[in-house]
């Protein structure tokens, strides 16, 4: 808030203003500034606070007084500054100056909201579990422990020693708030807050239980068990419904969210419900044909790599990805093939080599793909 800005200049009116010209432009200003009206203006509040401040000094004949000699660090001197922050929120003080039912019937007056003695559902707890990516594949079932406030069970929450009587409490009677009046600039500004005896129950145990001191909730770590549906991704949360923080005054308890991330396999990358592995195939194997082993994530599989397979090759061993969460056909694991040249030779295999490449011919190296198509090979794409 700037305190720098003329209050005169702030409510809109001349020097020599009477009090009946500076209460009307104060409350012309409190209606046009309200911040309910001026949700599209962030600044409203901030105006609103200003014009409340230039009234509160203004208003009063003493503070006018310093503030026309001194200014602003008059006031501050002579132990008049604005004591605005004690007066609250911009909706007590436009309760006090226009009195109950304030504008249009649309604010809320000091009492709103925060009724006590209702029930108040628990907060929700969120937990991450690392299961593997066979856990992932199969399903499985994960421990995990949290700190979630739950109901004291000697006292079963309403925080009396058990055979003990509730009461009303002596110090709200019973409405869970206490009640402040005071007089201001502004008018009669009656706040509320909440009522420290009871903390808003409006009902306090005789004796308090013993074993959570009358609070009626303690902080537990429970160890739940939590079935991972096979299929499940990484970053996919599970509910478990009342499994979160306890309710208050009998409400219903929050839900627990697990968050799964499922720990890279550096054998596979995952792609929905396809796994991808690359599988290396000497250059001579490739050409012939062969029968190589690949991962799976059970273990392993056998898979035939026909003859003429090209670097990059995908071959594809259906079923042998993820399930999917709902149920229907497993993913495929797409193989790539990664046909390696040898990097070294001996004698007698670099005599093999010499032969067989003097023997090559165009014929050998025949295919219809265009120098796009190998390009996109090349680049991985298919
Ligand atoms: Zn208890
Ligand atoms: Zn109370």
């Amino acid at each position: 808030m700037s305190a720098t800005r003329d209050y005169y200049e702030v409510l809109g009116v001349s020097r020599d203003a009477d009090d009946a010209a500076i209460k009307k432009a104060f409350r012309r200003l409190a209606r046009e500034l309200h911040p309910d009206v001026n949700r599209h203006d962030p600044s409203a509040e901030d105006k609103f606070k200003q014009a409340a401040e230039a009234y509160e000094v203004l208003s009063d004949p003493e503070r006018r007084a310093t503030y026309d000699r001194y200014g602003h660090e008059g006031l501050r001197t002579g132990g008049y500054a604005p004591n605005f922050d004690t007066f609250g929120s911009v909706a007590d003080i436009f309760e006090a100056f226009f009195g109950g039912g304030g504008f249009g019937g649309g604010f809320g007056g000091a009492f709103g909201g925060g009724r006590p003695g209702g029930a108040v559902q628990g907060g929700d707890v969120a937990v991450t579990a690392e299961i593997s990516l066979a856990d992932a594949a199969h399903g499985s079932s994960v421990e995990v422990s949290y700190e979630a406030v739950v109901a004291c069970e000697h006292c079963r929450g309403n925080g009396a020693e058990p055979g003990t009587p509730i009461e009303t409490c002596p110090r709200c009677q019973g409405s869970g708030q206490l009640r402040t009046v005071s007089r201001t600039p502004f008018g009669q500004m009656v706040r509320a807050t909440v009522c420290d005896q009871c903390a808003g129950d409006g009902r306090v145990a005789r004796e308090p239980c013993h074993v959570c001191r009358g609070r009626g909730r303690r902080v537990e770590r429970p160890r739940v068990s939590v079935d991972v549906p096979a299929g499940i991704g990484d970053g996919q949360r599970i509910r478990i419904a009342g499994r979160g923080h306890a309710g208050e005054r009998g409400g219903p308890s929050g839900d627990l969210y697990v968050l799964i991330r499922v720990r890279e396999d550096s054998r596979f990358l995952r792609d929905g419900d396809d796994l991808i592995t690359v599988v290396d195939v000497s250059a001579p194997l490739a050409a012939l044909g062969t029968t190589v082993e690949v991962p799976t994530v059970d273990g392993q599989a056998e898979l035939e790599i026909p003859a003429g397979t090209q670097p990059h090759d995908q071959l594809v061993v259906r079923g042998a990805g993820m399930p999917t969460l709902r149920g229907r056909r497993s993913g495929d694991l797409r193989v790539v093939v990664n046909v390696v040249t040898p990097r070294q030779l001996s004698r007698g295999q670099r005599e093999l080599y010499e032969r067989l490449a003097d023997s090559m011919t165009d014929h050998n190296l025949r295919t219809d793909e265009g120098v796009f198509g190998k390009l996109r090979r090349a680049f991985g794409h298919h």
